[in-house]
């Protein structure tokens, strides 16, 4: 992988395109531009992996998109297929059933930890001429043509400009027009053994503390357990017997008891949605939005994200790179999947968390009846595979 030098790091560098953030997202961006023939610097603030188990379901619009990245390969053989997907409320009535075969599709999507997704990627990422410099932590980002970014690496500060920065830092920076929902809720995930296989089936299962889903993962499952912060602490904390027991009865039967869980982890949950104010500057990825991990959506859509602007890119005149009608273009044709994602996936956790009678019986028959319209149904998943064109 070719680092910056250190004549080139000490001092102002120009590049054509700095990322900064090398998680899934901006490493993808980085493979989609590969053979763009402009230089490319992506700034990563970690000096190693990330070590990150999170599981992601990638829908099989992103295994399109990996497999023109070429790293799917790598991945493949890691990745559990999903099959289907049963979709039910705890304690109510009212089920949905999505079969890959019904939806024309191979699968439905794949289930792959997060760590491994962003080693795929990096690995592939160090075989190209993009610099890479790991350790390098970005302070701030100044739009202007060229716009500039400020970061430390090796307790130094160093500055470098470009045409064009693409923040994917997963919304770490203060994006200056943001608006945030704190979920005040967690997530718990783990790798848990159950009595039954799975049989490449995965569950999203509305409790009253918040959706847990249930996915295929090797020869266990991956689990994310939405809950209130005291209780997914309490989940962590907890001897794995009574955990498993209290999986078991959040979850109901359908896989047999729970026998071991490994790697319990929680994440705060929150709703965040940036734009950028400054030209020459884009945002992708979770930098752009995060959303409510229901339904597995926010890093399909950051892939998308990334895609999308490496076609942009790769079919622009260098010289427009990041002007104002630049960026609007962009903005404009990402705008429609971006809020779907965003409303999708909160109108779930809105929908779904409150325990209401009439809301219960509501939902039970708006399933039921999902459950009944495979036009319906296969609208939703090829909506979920693809996302929304702008
Ligand atoms: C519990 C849970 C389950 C999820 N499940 C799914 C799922 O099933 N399917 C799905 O599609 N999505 C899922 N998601 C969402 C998914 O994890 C994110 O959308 C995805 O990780 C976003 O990728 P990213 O590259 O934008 O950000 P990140 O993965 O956060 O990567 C950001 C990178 O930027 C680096 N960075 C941060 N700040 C700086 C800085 N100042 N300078 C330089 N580098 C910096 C970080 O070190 C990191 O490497 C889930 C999320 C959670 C919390």
């Amino acid at each position: 992988m070719p680092e910056l030098a250190d004549n080139e790091s000490a001092g102002n560098v120009a590049a054509d395109i700095v990322i900064v953030g090398g998680g899934p997202v901006g490493s993808a961006l980085a493979l989609a531009l590969r053979d763009c023939g402009l230089r490319i610097v992506l700034l990563e603030a970690r000096a190693a992996g990330n070590g990150d188990a999170r599981p992601l379901a990638l829908s099989y619009g992103s295994r399109l998109i990996l497999e023109r990245l070429g790293v799917w390969p790598a991945l493949a053989a890691t990745a559990t297929p999903i099959r289907n997907i049963h979709v039910s409320q705890r304690g109510g009535f009212g089920r949905v059933a999505l079969a890959a075969a019904e939806a024309g599709f191979p699968e439905l999507g794949y289930v792959v930890d997060h760590g491994r997704v962003a080693q795929a990627l990096t690995q592939a990422v160090a075989a190209t001429s993009v610099q890479c410099q790991t350790g390098a932590r970005v302070m701030a980002t100044h739009g202007g043509d060229p716009a500039r970014v400020e970061y430390e690496w090796a307790d130094e500060r160093r500055e470098l400009t470009a045409s064009l920065v693409a923040i994917a830092d997963g919304g770490t920076s203060g994006a200056e027009n943001t608006k945030t929902i704190d979920y005040q809720q967690c997530a718990v995930t783990a790798r848990v053994v159950s009595e039954r296989p799975h049989n490449n089936i995965a569950y999203e299962r509305f409790t009253t503390h918040g959706p847990l889903a249930l996915l295929p993962d090797g020869d266990a499952w991956a689990l994310v357990w939405t809950t209130t912060p005291d209780h997914a602490q309490q989940l962590c904390a907890m001897v794995p017997e009574n955990f498993l027991m209290e999986l078991r009865a959040a979850f109901g039967g359908r896989t047999g008891g729970f026998t071991a869980v490994t790697g319990r982890a929680a994440y705060p949950l929150r709703r965040r949605r940036a734009q950028p104010s400054a030209d020459h500057i884009v945002l992708i990825g979770n930098a752009a939005q995060t959303l409510h991990p229901v339904a597995g959506q926010g890093f399909n859509l950051g892939l998308r994200d990334a895609w999308e602007l490496g076609e942009q890119i790769v079919a622009s005149n260098p010289d427009t790179l990041g002007s104002r009608a630049w960026l609007d273009a962009y903005q404009k044709h990402r705008r429609v999947d971006r809020s779907a994602g965003l409303g999708f996936t909160h109108a779930l956790v809105e929908l779904f968390s409150n325990d209401l009678l009439p809301l219960r019986l509501a939902r039970g028959t708006g399933l039921a009846l999902l459950g009944c319209m495979p036009p319906l149904k296969n609208f939703l998943v090829r909506r979920m595979t693809f996302g929304v064109r702008g």
